[in-house]
């Protein structure tokens, strides 16, 4: 690197530093070093009563939707407290599409706290894992950030190794529950280091919960007592 790129490149970083927090989505000066003002936060689209097996609004006044009593999800719990709409879809697409990766920090400063209550907390983190091509035509997993978000602030660790994905498959986008489902059997393996019985699986968002079915599949045949699903957003019903 020249001497004069070098120059600007530290002048740059410690305007960055020197700089006060500036919120991203008004732009307004924070007291604070965080990515939100309070207010700005306060806006985002959040699940209004989130049922705890699928995330979707509840209407009645239980913690479980009928339709999860009736047909309870694979997994044992799912917190997804944003909902899939502006400016959180936009945000998410920016982190997975664009690289924006200070995202994953701005959101899971939002989501965090109410992990918190979360009784048991889970042992590890796994992110959903992306196939090794994907991975590098990325640079990176957007559901590890996350990841590592949840759990440096929870205290506790995240095992990006044990989970993966053996199988490329096409994009789940534009695909019907039922077909989501066919394109993702056999696509995980698990091969942990440790002795895991309690885990919680890290994405960006849920959708269909199809990808988070398959992989509760391949967990709990290896003996997984109980899985968690954290997300960031969940698509809901209107
Ligand atoms: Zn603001
Ligand atoms: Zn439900």
């Amino acid at each position: 690197m020249s001497l004069p790129r070098l120059a600007a490149g530290i002048e740059h970083l410690l305007d960055l530093l020197l700089a006060p927090g500036l919120c991203l989505y008004c732009g307004c000066e924070l007291a604070a070093p965080a990515s939100l003002c309070r207010p700005c936060a306060a806006t985002l689209p959040r699940v209004p009563q989130p049922c705890r097996s699928c995330g979707q609004p509840l209407s009645t006044g239980q913690d479980t939707c009928p339709a999860c009593l009736l047909d309870p999800p694979r997994w044992q719990g799912l917190r997804a407290p944003l909902a899939y709409r502006p400016p959180v879809r936009e945000w998410l697409r920016q982190l997975k599409f664009d690289g924006a990766q200070h995202f994953a920090r701005t959101l899971c400063e939002e989501v965090t706290p109410l992990l918190r209550g979360e009784q048991p907390l889970p042992q590890v983190l796994l992110p959903v894992p992306l196939h090794p091509s994907r991975l590098r035509e990325r640079g990176f997993n957007q559901a590890l950030l996350i990841a590592q978000q949840f759990g440096g602030a929870l205290g506790i660790p995240v095992d990006s190794d044990a989970l993966r994905r053996t199988r490329a498959t096409a994009s789940q986008s534009g695909l019907s529950a039922a077909q989501r489902i066919d394109n993702l059997r056999g696509a995980f393996s698990w091969q942990p280091q440790q002795p895991y019985r309690h885990v919680a699986l890290v994405d960006d968002i849920v959708t269909t919960g199809a990808t988070a079915d398959a992989i509760c599949r391949v967990l709990h045949r290896a003996g997984i007592e109980s899985v968690r699903v954290w997300a960031i957003a969940r698509t809901i019903r209107d």
